[in-house]
């Protein structure tokens, strides 16, 4: 006697792409997650739903916006981003892999995965307060990322379930999956277990595993990625502890992709161990401290450590917050002056953002208690100053080539002398938002073997897809990528199921 045809692991965006495509082939499904129904729907719940897609002009957009009558649109150049640009971007990040299996899904099966989503009522709208600036009159898109969910990751989350349920599908909260069930050959359910350790087989023709990576467990971040990382803030939710990598793995999965590898951001220094969705979810990013690209980054040691100007930050915030853990003392100081103080994301304005203030560069070194070394911090900073190239004019809508000289670390870009007063200093950490290794998966979204076999009845989407990410990650791709692989699975799972 099963439970329903098809069981789905979680109920983020990946599970739920998952769940809507099987209920599209027409099988009985039923979601089960391991939170309560407030904290369910994880870390895409926490997002700001932006997704990273293919398209070539605004026309492609249209289909997916809320308000395809947006008096700005007339006045917004979103550019063009095309697939060519999509595979640059993530082979910018391979090490010198060439692209990835999963990578060249995700990059061809961006743009119609939108579409379909638009399709069952989730709608879009552009990101205007944070991937444009303003430029002769008009708004001006940068870095391939132009749309966010409506209601951002909550209004994603919110839209899909409500899609989900509409087509009949069913969701148990408060049941985390502690084991998969076999019948010696296939996989045919699951036993979950209640927050009061209740346990309980639901059997069902094909499990999809949707439950996330393992960045909220810290002996599997000690494990896979590094010693230091028992240290990390979690910027999303607690209960993406690995169980489904590892309960996979215990069946003979396929390890895949980059284990030592993670997606870590510069947080708020001061942030709890865990996102909070308790505060309104339009601020619940704000812990987040990403603009060091209108400043530097000093570590304990007064030294800085990155070039804070390489690249757009969609390309380097989710590498920056290894290197910020990876410093002594595990922190470091993002130092403003009052020239870019306009520029600063609303995250720098949050009611709850910790830094120091003074209207001299010298006053405001001396708050900075945590920096052992002040006459380094005061050397690097007039150091920094005095290499700034005042020849070329400072632009961040472009990468506008105006960098340091003579720097044994460069700024690349966006490098402006740190002279105006008041100046700013926000203590900021690393904070692991997911993690990049995981199970391989064939093109129906089936859980593979070492011996390149699937395992009857098991699929995988979402974090625990390995291969799509290894050394960083463009912005916005980590929902897009639910998306396509949770479609995928669910399109396998359900015609598995129904056969
Ligand atoms: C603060 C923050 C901001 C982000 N912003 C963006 C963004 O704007 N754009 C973008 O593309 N990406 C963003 N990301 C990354 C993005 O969140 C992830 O790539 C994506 O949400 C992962 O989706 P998922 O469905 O795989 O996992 P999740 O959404 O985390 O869902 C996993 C679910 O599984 C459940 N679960 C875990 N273990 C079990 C178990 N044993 N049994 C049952 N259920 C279980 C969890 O409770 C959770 O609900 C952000 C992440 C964070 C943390």
């Amino acid at each position: 006697m099963i439970d329903a045809d098809v069981v789905v692991v979680g109920s983020g965006n990946a599970a739920l792409c998952a769940a809507i495509a099987a209920r599209e082939a027409g099988a009985d499904v039923l979601m089960l997650e391991k939170a309560d129904e407030k904290l369910a729907g994880g870390n895409s719940k926490y997002t700001a739903g932006a997704m990273r897609f293919v398209y070539n002009d605004t026309r492609d957009l249209l289909p997916l916006l809320l308000d395809p009558d947006d008096p700005r649109l007339p006045d917004t150049d979103f550019g063009a981003y095309s697939a060519d640009k999509f595979e640059q971007d993530l082979l910018g990040f391979n090490d010198g892999r060439p692209l990835s299996r999963e990578q060249r899904a995700l990059i061809d099966h961006s743009q119609d995965t939108l579409l379909w989503l638009a399709q069952h009522g989730i709608k879009f709208e552009p990101i205007y307060e944070r991937q444009s600036f303003e430029k002769d009159g008009k708004h001006i898109f940068w870095g391939g990322l132009t749309l966010a969910a409506r209601d951002e990751g909550v209004g994603l989350v919110e839209a899909e379930l409500a899609a989900f349920l509409k087509m009949g599908g069913r969701i148990r909260y408060d049941s985390a999956m502690v084991d998969l069930i076999t019948d010696g050959a296939a996989v045919c359910g699951v036993v979950v277990e209640s927050p009061t350790g209740e346990q309980k087989e639901v059997r069902s023709n094909a499990v999809i595993l949707g439950c996330g990576g393992f960045e909220a467990n810290p002996r599997l971040r000690q494990k896979y990625i590094g010693d230091q990382w028992d240290m990390a803030k979690v910027r999303g939710t607690p209960h993406n502890t690995g169980e489904g990598i590892e309960l996979a793995l215990g069946l003979g999965a396929k390890q895949h992709g980059h284990f030592q590898g993670c997606h870590a951001t510069p947080m708020d220094l001061h942030m709890k161990d865990y996102g909070n969705l308790e505060i309104p979810h339009l601020e619940r990013k704000n812990y987040r401290k990403i603009c060091y690209f209108l400043g530097v980054m000093v570590n304990a040691n007064g030294q800085r450590f990155v070039d804070e100007g390489k690249d757009f930050r969609n390309y380097t915030y989710a590498q920056f917050g290894k290197a910020v853990l990876e410093q002594p003392g595990h922190f470091a100081w993002q130092i403003f002056d009052s020239k870019v103080d306009d520029l600063l994301y609303g995250e720098y304005r949050f009611h709850d953002a910790h830094f120091s203030e003074s209207e001299t560069l010298e006053g405001l070194i001396e708050q900075l208690d945590e920096i052992i070394d002040k006459a380094a911090v005061r050397r690097t900073l007039n150091e920094f100053n005095r290499a700034v190239d005042d020849g070329v004019p400072f632009d961040p809508t472009i990468k506008d080539g105006k960098g340091t000289k003579g720097l044994a670390l460069s700024k690349s870009n966006w490098a402006q002398k740190i002279d105006t007063g008041p100046f700013k200093a926000y203590p900021v950490t690393g904070g692991i938002t997911f993690t990049y290794g995981g199970l391989q998966v064939d093109d129906r979204g089936a859980v593979m073997r070492e011996n390149d076999t699937p395992i009857d009845g098991l699929f995988a989407c979402g974090e625990l897809i390995g291969g799509v990410f290894f050394n960083g990650y463009p912005g916005g791709s980590g929902l897009t990528s639910g998306a396509v692989f949770g479609r995928r699975a669910g399109n396998g799972a359900g015609a598995l199921a129904m056969t």
